[in-house]
């Protein structure tokens, strides 16, 4: 190519647009337990809803700390919500709704990347929430993958229940072995990276 030839590229702006979908976008918001991730989801939905919007609610079947068919916060605010199994099952309910939310999107199958890009294609906005390592401090589920796919990232912190600094770690201080033990304060502690390291092997 010489140069004449590079001087005649031109990038023209689109001027014209064919009736298109919304430009939706996925929010992601994670953390470690009790940094508010439920509670910032449910406030959004909220508030989307007195917006007139039809927001749907969607969270994995096997989380039923409270109760079965709603969202609810370590400070006992709720929304109703869809129990699912499947993430695909997502793609059932979608089209009828402005919004989508997900709360505990770890815990989904690894679909749920595809599901939720395919749902902000359609022109529904995306908001999930979920815990961003696991109790041993590695990345959980499709987090990763959402992480890279998210428009929005919020990083939420908790308060470290030993020196009260920033909390990254969900500790686990029950004896139970599986990466999926539900529980609340009873069996998990948010800490600080240096806590988190010292009582890690204890
Ligand atoms: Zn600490």
């Amino acid at each position: 190519m010489n140069t004449s030839q590079k001087n005649d590229v031109k990038i023209s702006r689109r001027t014209t647009f064919s009736p298109r979908v919304k430009n939706a976008r996925i929010q992601l918001i994670c953390g470690p337990m009790f940094s508010g991730k439920t509670t910032a989801l449910i406030s959004q939905v909220q508030q989307l809803r007195n917006e007139g919007k039809d927001v749907f609610v969607f969270k994995p079947q096997l989380d039923n700390r409270y109760a079965d068919k709603s969202v609810v916060s370590h400070d006992k605010n709720k929304v109703e919500a869809f129990a699912i199994d499947k993430s695909v099952q997502i793609l059932d309910y979608h089209l009828n709704a402005d919004v989508v939310a997900v709360d505990e999107v770890q815990f989904f199958d690894d679909k749920i990347v595809e599901v939720l890009q395919k749902v902000a294609n359609d022109g529904k906005d995306v908001i999930a929430a979920g815990l961003d390592m696991d109790y041993l401090g590695r990345p959980f589920g499709a987090i990763p993958a959402l992480l890279t796919v998210a428009d929005d990232v919020k990083k939420l912190n908790s308060v470290c229940t030993f020196c009260s600094g920033k909390a990254r770690f969900s500790h686990r201080i029950s004896q139970d072995n599986g990466t999926v033990v539900l529980g609340e304060k009873d069996k998990y502690v948010p800490l600080c990276r240096s806590c988190y390291n010292e009582l890690k092997d204890q």
